[in-house]
């Protein structure tokens, strides 16, 4: 997968994500990450690439052009690309009447996704990420000072994205919150992929409490099923630790869970039995 971050500051989204997991996926070729300096494309002599805004109020605002710009060098740069890898053999008729096979290069008119990451878009989620894991390339527009002029927004965005209802200084923080947690889903960038398979968020269950050496800590012990090596028992247990964690942490994920009959019954008894 590809991640293409337009940006103001690329050093900062580089830096943050060239290490670790995420970084450990670059250099093994899994994933591309490059941060593309929107001031490259900046018309002006002194490279600025914000304005006022029209009608006043406080603030700068990012321009169109430049946005603009980077954006068609980047769908250009995966156009040609795109362009040298799929070369196709389509048949075709010749005078004879014979198929002859001919060679050629197979014309990309799929637009990337375009990311304007945004307090004012959908609030970024694990059902989210997965769907964003399948694409081939993301483009990610990080806004600064106080956003940037609606018309490009209009001509080349295909999804607006917001980390949280809180608002930050730009969308660099954001473009790396959403690389990450993408990131871990495409296949063969966690080691064990199951570890992506059973975590938080799916079935709108949070995870069990996990635990591990030494056997007892600050006299507090592992629980004995845990020891037990009884493989039914110990996804049992924790099925029954993720329900009871969502219920009491996130009550609203907890609403959208389904539960099986026996585990509506259990659960049924577990509160029951919580509440004397
Ligand atoms: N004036 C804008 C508004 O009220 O919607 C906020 C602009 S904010 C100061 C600057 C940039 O930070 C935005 O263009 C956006 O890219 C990014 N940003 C701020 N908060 C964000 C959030 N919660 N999620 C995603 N991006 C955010």
């Amino acid at each position: 997968m590809n991640f293409h971050i337009l940006t103001l500051f690329p050093d900062m989204v580089m830096n943050g994500l060239n290490t670790s997991i995420i970084g450990r996926a670059v250099n093994a070729g899994l994933l591309s990450i490059e941060a593309v300096n929107i001031r490259d494309y900046a018309f002006n002599k002194h490279q600025s690439v914000d304005d006022y805004p029209y009608g006043g109020g406080a603030g700068m605002l990012m321009q169109a052009e430049p946005v603009y710009l980077a954006y068609e060098a980047v769908t250009e740069k995966i156009r040609r690309r795109e362009a040298d890898g799929q070369t196709t053999s389509i048949p075709q008729e010749v005078p004879d009447g014979q198929a002859a096979v001919v060679s050629q290069t197979s014309p990309v008119e799929k637009k990337p996704r375009v990311v304007y990451l945004s307090p004012q878009g959908d609030v970024f989620s694990q059902k989210m990420a997965e769907e964003l894991s399948r694409e081939e390339d993301l483009i990610l527009l990080c806004g600064h000072y106080e956003g940037i002029d609606e018309r490009v927004l209009e001509e080349i965005v295909t999804d607006y994205v917001s980390i949280g209802d809180y608002v930050l200084t730009g969308g660099e923080l954001p473009a790396m919150v959403m690389v990450d947690a993408i990131s871990r889903l495409v296949p063969g960038v966690l080691h064990n992929d199951v570890s992506a398979e059973f975590e938080s968020f799916q079935d709108n269950l949070l995870e069990y409490p996990q635990y591990s050496r030494p056997e007892e800590w600050h006299g507090k012990k592992v629980p004995p099923v845990l020891l037990s090596g009884h493989h039914a028992n110990i996804e049992k247990w924790r099925r029954e630790q993720s329900i009871i964690r969502t219920y009491e942490r996130r009550p609203d994920l907890f609403e959208k869970c389904e539960l099986t009959k026996k585990e509506e019954k259990w659960f049924q008894e577990w509160r029951d039995n919580s509440a004397i």
